[in-house]
């Protein structure tokens, strides 16, 4: 296994240290028989971009729900800036992967992006103008204004993500978790995810994405994480997309080592 993401928490120059944003320590979890995810510990310090990688069924969509809390581990345990998982409220966002939600009621853009805005109020509460008026400032953002009024339900799957992007944004959590957002999107939509991601990570974010797509992973990500059921690497991309420790994850998936080699050969 490599790893080089695990420092001491940083001092800031306040002299407060603040403990990482995402501590995963002994991680396992089951749904059955066999572990979905076995001894994962890994620790994310505060402002990175980090992408998770991995063949399908390697665990990464369980990392992140266990990062979310939504999953209760065998073993381990998953600190949000010190805290236990199960005690944080509001400052993790999540967009989950397309297809998890089915949209067939009726509900507009604008009221899902406002949706971020409930973890600041009250079940009892309803959201206040100013609510509203950063859910519009977020569909700005992810250039999804013009279809404020439109039913979520009508609009294509890359445009529903850039909405569901838009609801984290109104959350303004410390913390975004984003599992595959590039996946099966269009090339505006790309663009426009890249932009946001950019954005929050300038404003000292902490994001983390689910990703699929090896040939971007080093220019969108700060840091990689390698799983397969286990972690196999967490570091820089340079570290981690190397043909050897693909190799030991991406059994038989030969097409992307020939990629690299080119790659290589020419830079
Ligand atoms: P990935 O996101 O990398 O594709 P997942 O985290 O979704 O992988 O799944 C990891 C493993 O756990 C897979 O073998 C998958 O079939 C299994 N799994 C995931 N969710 C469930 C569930 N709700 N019930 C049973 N098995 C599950
Ligand atoms: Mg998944």
């Amino acid at each position: 296994m490599i790893q080089s993401g695990q420092h001491k928490p940083q001092t800031r120059s306040t002299g407060a240290a603040r403990p990482p944003a995402i501590e995963v320590e002994d991680l396992t979890v089951s749904y059955g028989p066999v572990p979905a995810l076995l001894d994962v510990s890994l620790t994310i310090e505060e402002g990175k971009l980090v992408g998770i990688i991995g063949p399908n069924g390697s665990g990464k969509s369980t990392l992140m729900k266990a990062m979310l809390g939504f999953i209760k581990p065998d073993v381990g345990t998953v600190k949000i800036f010190g805290s236990d998982v199960a005690g944080i409220k509001g400052r993790v966002a999540y967009v989950p992967q397309r297809g998890a939600v089915d949209w067939d009621f009726p509900i507009t853009v604008r009221e899902v992006a406002a949706m971020g805005r409930y973890s600041y109020r009250r079940w009892w509460q309803d959201l206040k103008q100013q609510d509203y008026a950063l859910a519009e400032e977020a569909l700005v953002k992810v250039r999804m204004s013009d279809f404020a009024d439109r039913q979520i339900g009508q609009l294509s799957g890359g445009q529903q993500q850039r909405v569901f992007m838009a609801r984290a944004l109104t959350q303004n959590a410390d913390i975004l978790l984003l599992d595959e957002p590039f996946a099966g999107v269009d090339a505006a939509t790309e663009r426009a995810i890249l932009d946001v991601l950019e954005d929050l990570k300038n404003d000292g974010k902490t994001v983390v994405v689910v990703h699929h797509d090896l040939a971007t992973a080093a220019e969108y990500f700060d840091l990689l994480i390698l799983l397969k059921q286990r972690l196999f690497g967490f570091g820089p991309p340079k570290m981690i997309l190397n043909p050897k420790l693909l190799g030991d994850v991406y059994e038989g998936t030969l097409r992307v080592f020939a990629e690299l080699e080119r790659q290589g050969a020419e830079g």
